[in-house]
């Protein structure tokens, strides 16, 4: 923020150069400064994981989104350079309650937390990564029939709300012991019978003796919001989230060149119909093309057995960067 001495100066270089200019700089300046306090006041504040399974993917995600910022370790607070953002690194458990009591605006975390804490948050978007599920799971060598196996047992979680919901919904008596992490190692030390926790490949699992029987949850990182907000910040939270989908979109698309005989043109376009429809430049050689298009990331092998079936020849694949629809 410029302070009062700076303002004078550049008060006093206008009555030199233009005496009326002058004049409503010194009318206008108080309530410039007040304005610029005000934009202060509305940075958007971002909630991410310090330190853990989501903090890279995170940060990664304002990086792609151009925001700039700094995280040194010990930092509990960083102001982005060139968005009207401040990010909050806190632990996930405690983002959802953050975000409800409105000291940070919005968050970055695992649906299993928001669900699990159930605070008076929404959820503004998916982000894809940070894929996991929330699971049962029982020593290897127990027989499982179904969640009847759960009555009277004791089970390990960091989730007891869901575990207790799952439980209500099964009709299933069932003691839970809540601790805080490693939850694997619970019926190893005899301390559970069974253990509820997040399971993405499931190799600490095995490694733990144990086997997988029932998903409760499945989750991956989402962003959480306040229900209200100040125009201000709505205005840059639309902004933040209309990066975060460019972002997103490009990541779910590839951009996709190849050469094409005319006479495949209208089949290859049907294959791949493009964000409007495809680009199509004729080739040096007399009744070629080449065809730019879009394909979806998850299509992609299929779209490609298409292509080369329609005709087409050169296919190259590139990753997109953003992209604006
Ligand atoms: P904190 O210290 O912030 O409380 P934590 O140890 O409780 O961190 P992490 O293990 O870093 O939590 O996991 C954070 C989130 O990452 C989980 O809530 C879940 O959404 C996701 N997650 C956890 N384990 C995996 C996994 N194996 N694969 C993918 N995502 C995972
Ligand atoms: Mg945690």
């Amino acid at each position: 923020m410029l302070s009062g001495e700076e303002i004078v100066i550049c008060a006093s270089d206008k009555i030199i150069m233009n005496p009326s200019e002058h004049i409503r700089r010194v009318f206008l300046l108080p309530q410039d400064v007040s304005g610029q306090k005000e934009r202060n006041m509305s940075e958007l504040k971002i909630a991410i994981q310090k330190s853990g399974r989501l903090s890279e993917q995170s940060h990664k995600l304002l990086e792609e989104c151009g925001i700039k910022f700094s995280n040194g370790a010990g930092v509990l607070k960083s102001k982005a350079a060139n968005f009207p953002v401040e990010i909050l690194f806190l632990r996930d458990d405690d983002i959802p309650q953050y975000v409800e009591q409105k000291v940070a605006d919005i968050g970055i975390l695992g649906e299993n937390m928001v669900f699990e804490k159930n605070k008076d948050v929404i959820i503004l978007e998916k982000l894809g990564f940070a894929q996991c599920r929330l699971s049962l799971a029982i020593p290897k060598e127990d027989k499982y029939s179904g969640p009847d196996y759960f009555n009277n047992k004791k089970v390990a979680t960091s989730y007891p709300k869901l575990l207790s919901d799952f439980f209500k919904e099964n009709r299933i008596k069932a003691k839970i012991e809540e601790i805080s992490g490693s939850v694997e190692i619970a019926p190893g030390i005899g301390l559970a019978d069974a253990v509820c926790d997040i399971v993405s490949s499931g190799s600490t699992l095995m490694t733990n003796g144990l086997r997988e029987v029932k998903t409760i949850l499945k989750s991956q990182a989402v962003i959480i919001g306040s229900k209200k907000l100040s125009r201000e910040k709505e205005d840059i939270l639309k902004k933040f989230l209309f990066r975060i989908r460019a972002v997103k979109s490009a990541k779910e698309n590839k951009y996709i060149l190849l050469n094409t005989p005319e006479s495949s043109i209208s089949d290859i376009c049907r294959i791949l119909p493009g964000m409007k429809s495809p680009t199509i430049l004729p080739l040096a050689e007399k009744g070629w093309c080449s065809l730019h298009s879009v394909v979806r990331e998850d299509e992609f092998w299929e779209r490609i057995d298409q292509l080369k079936k329609a005709g087409a020849e050169g296919i190259l694949v590139i990753p997109i960067e953003k992209m604006i629809l």
